[in-house]
């Protein structure tokens, strides 16, 4: 069994490969990037779910490095919010952040090789996400030939996700030991707020997902109760 780095951002998508590399790697390697994200929220649940899953974790101060333009990185824009995920326009999304997964892919292909894992793993998907042209298969393609190329040694890039839409995942998530637990302390809202906003962009994805996988949000779970506490 070999190592893989999972590049792992917090998020619902990121915490089920940290949990579907465990069942598949001898040691895993988790990296978050600090980019001045607007869910700055979603450190503290990389922090909490690296622990949980027992993975060696390292989060890397990018600063403000892609300032501008998205919501996530211009804290003055607002996030759209939708009546319901039907509702969210197709094409570009207006949360993407240019030259994102480029780097942090090459970075982390930095911390893999420091670590010895011949293995990236990666939470695209291009079911949901058609608005962000760095999660595709075409771009994940690219850029494992570019890294295998510049760093001369056979270097994969896994993306489990990358045919499943959100219900899928859910599916994958449930069946995977302990990773709903650790889904409850996942941020995915674009507004880094806890209880999750309910209405960007990623929150309904997220919604959508489990209302389809008939599964019960443990994040929802966990809001409720720490509410009323
Ligand atoms: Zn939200």
């Amino acid at each position: 069994m070999s190592n893989a780095l999972v590049v792992f951002s917090g998020g619902q998508d990121s915490t089920t490969c940290v949990y579907w590399a465990k069942q598949r790697f001898k040691t895993v390697y988790a990296v978050t990037f600090d980019y001045r994200q607007r869910h700055s929220l979603e450190l503290e649940s990389a922090r909490k779910i690296a622990e949980m899953a027992g993975v060696v974790h390292e989060i890397i101060d990018l600063g403000p490095i892609f300032a501008g333009l998205s919501p996530l990185t211009d804290h003055s824009l607002k996030v759209d919010t939708y009546e319901d995920s039907e509702s969210i326009p197709e094409g570009l999304a207006t949360t993407f952040v240019p030259g994102r997964n480029i780097l942090f892919f090459s970075v982390a292909a930095n911390r893999a090789y420091v670590h010895d894992c011949n293995t990236l793993v990666v939470g695209v998907s291009q079911q949901d996400f058609g608005g962000y042209p760095d999660c595709r298969h075409d771009f994940i393609a690219k850029m494992t030939a570019a890294l295998a190329s510049g760093l001369d040694r056979p270097f994969k890039i896994e993306a489990p996700l990358m045919n499943r839409t959100k219900a899928e995942t859910v599916e994958l998530a449930a069946i995977l030991p302990n990773c709903l637990d650790a889904l409850a302390y996942s941020t995915t809202c674009y507004n880094g707020v806890f209880p999750p906003c309910g209405e960007c962009n990623s929150c309904l994805l997220r919604a959508k997902g489990f209302a389809e996988a008939n599964v019960v949000d443990p994040l929802l779970v966990r809001a409720a109760a720490e509410v009323k506490k």
